[in-house]
């Protein structure tokens, strides 16, 4: 591979930034380093040797390995549940004073919406998951709201009215209360 060419994979694969110019210099040892670090398993020199050329080829070929604890692992939540995605309990400031899971939302509460998704037959929406402090307070939740530590959520059940699901909520044992927010939407959360 020429300096060229290894410059041309660093950046599409968003290591190098500046002109492409065949030219090894500081800018492409260091691009070449980050890569080495983030790819794992190889010298972190900064030299684009022969193991480092086959891991650029592999990393545009196949993406870069994921690092354990990363959303691959067949150990999470959300690999054990069939109807929910993280992304649905995401906090719903926008972005403006979280980035989306100041706490993550409990198995239990999730397997206890996947319990209500399963009764009805019908989609569920979420309309409040997890919630940081500040829009916790924006949407008028007290301070110690459950939503702040991933223990509750406010959702619907598409053509079931509130009472009718509050009743079968109320007999999942994990939920320790739950109550309905209108004619439509209910809240529960755990202990
Ligand atoms: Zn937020």
């Amino acid at each position: 591979m020429t300096v060229k060419q290894v410059q041309h994979l660093l950046a599409y694969l968003g290591y190098y930034a500046t002109e492409v110019d065949g030219i090894a210099g500081t800018q492409t040892a260091a691009a070449i380093r980050a890569f080495q670090q983030d790819f794992g398993g190889l010298a972190v020199d900064g030299i684009a040797g022969e193991k480092t050329q086959q891991a650029l080829r592999k990393a545009i070929w196949e993406g870069m390995p994921q690092e354990p604890g990363e959303d691959s692992g067949d150990d999470t939540v959300w690999n054990r549940v069939r109807y929910f995605r993280r992304e649905e309990f995401r906090c719903k400031c926008g972005g403006r004073y979280c980035e989306g899971f100041p706490a993550e939302p409990e198995e239990a509460l999730v397997q206890a919406a996947e319990q209500i998704r399963e009764h009805f037959g019908v989609p569920i929406t979420v309309s409040s998951g997890v919630r940081c402090p500040s829009h916790n307070a924006g949407v008028g939740g007290v301070p110690n709201s459950k939503h702040l530590t991933g223990k509750a959520m406010d959702f619907s059940v598409k053509g079931v009215g509130a009472e009718q699901v509050l009743a079968y909520v109320r007999l999942l044992p994990q939920i320790s209360y739950a109550y309905a927010i209108d004619a439509n939407y209910v809240h529960m959360e755990l202990k």
